[in-house]
């Protein structure tokens, strides 16, 4: 029995930011203050949630490295369903959905399903990093090109990142914490310079975020000495140099 389209809810893949609520778009709250079902995982902060319509079901599909709460099946399930039950449903997802958010698995099912689904950009973590740390993630005289990579253990040996680092290119690292020892030893093998500057962003665009710096064959020290925690953001590149214009920059935004 087909369900007359009229009756078939539809799906908002939203972009939640990096968690400050400020940088949610205009329309991310909109929609958030509207549905009265909000599928969000782990990264959407609490104050974004709580910009949710009052009687709105919040449903966790939270997933932590090693404990998944909802695999990604169940996951489009949930959203098919629901819609398919008649109810609007925003899927909130931290930075952009399209950016290492598997929205494009989200919507895919939703299209086979007949569910129509619509993205709404976010912002991503390497451009709030890049604005809140004051890192140019391109830069006319140090990068013309930037390369978003994900850092996590699976693959990582196979994939071929020759070329993505080096002089004149940035290299903006997701989900690469509890690699970084193996990415730093891997970007070396290639031939980058060991000197080679580097940068990490915790909780960016957050109250508690940290910028470190250092350079390529000091990152592993780095990240375990200041026992960085996820979610971080490895830069590397010329960008990431120390400069002392911008630092004051950012301590005196914190002050404010
Ligand atoms: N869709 C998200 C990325 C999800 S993958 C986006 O577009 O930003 C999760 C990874 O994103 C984390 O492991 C971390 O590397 C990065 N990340 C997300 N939020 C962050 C933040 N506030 N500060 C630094 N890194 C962040």
């Amino acid at each position: 029995m087909s369900i007359p389209s009229e009756q078939i809810g539809r799906v908002y893949l939203v972009g939640a930011g990096p968690g400050d609520p400020e940088l949610l778009t205009l329309r991310a709250a909109r929609l958030l203050a509207q549905a009265m079902i909000v599928v969000h995982d782990g990264l959407v902060d609490p104050a974004i949630l709580a910009m949710a319509h009052p009687k709105a079901r919040l449903i966790s599909v939270a997933k932590r490295r090693a404990h998944h709460t909802m695999p990604q099946e169940d996951i489009c399930a949930l959203l098919v369903r629901e819609a398919l039950a008649g109810n609007d449903v925003v899927r909130l997802k931290g930075g952009d959905p399209l950016v290492f958010g598997r929205g494009g698995e989200e919507a895919e099912a939703c299209r086979a399903a007949g569910v129509p689904v619509e993205i709404v950009p976010g912002i991503s973590a390497a451009n709030a990093a890049g604005a809140a740390a004051q890192i140019a993630l391109t830069h006319r005289d140090h990068a013309s090109v930037v390369s978003f990579v994900a850092g996590q253990c699976k693959g990582l040996s196979d994939q071929d990142w020759s070329g993505l680092a080096g002089v004149g290119r940035t290299l903006v690292i997701y989900m690469g914490v509890k690699t970084a020892a193996r990415i730093a030893e891997k970007l070396i093998a290639d031939g980058l310079a060991p000197d080679m500057a580097v940068a990490v962003i915790e909780n960016a665009a957050r109250p508690e975020m940290r910028v470190l710096r250092g350079v390529l064959a000091a990152l592993p020290d780095l990240v375990e000495n200041e026992r960085v925690k996820s979610p971080a953001l490895i830069v590397i590149g010329e960008v990431t140099r120390e400069r002392d214009d911008a630092l004051a920059a950012i301590a005196l935004r914190a002050k404010q």
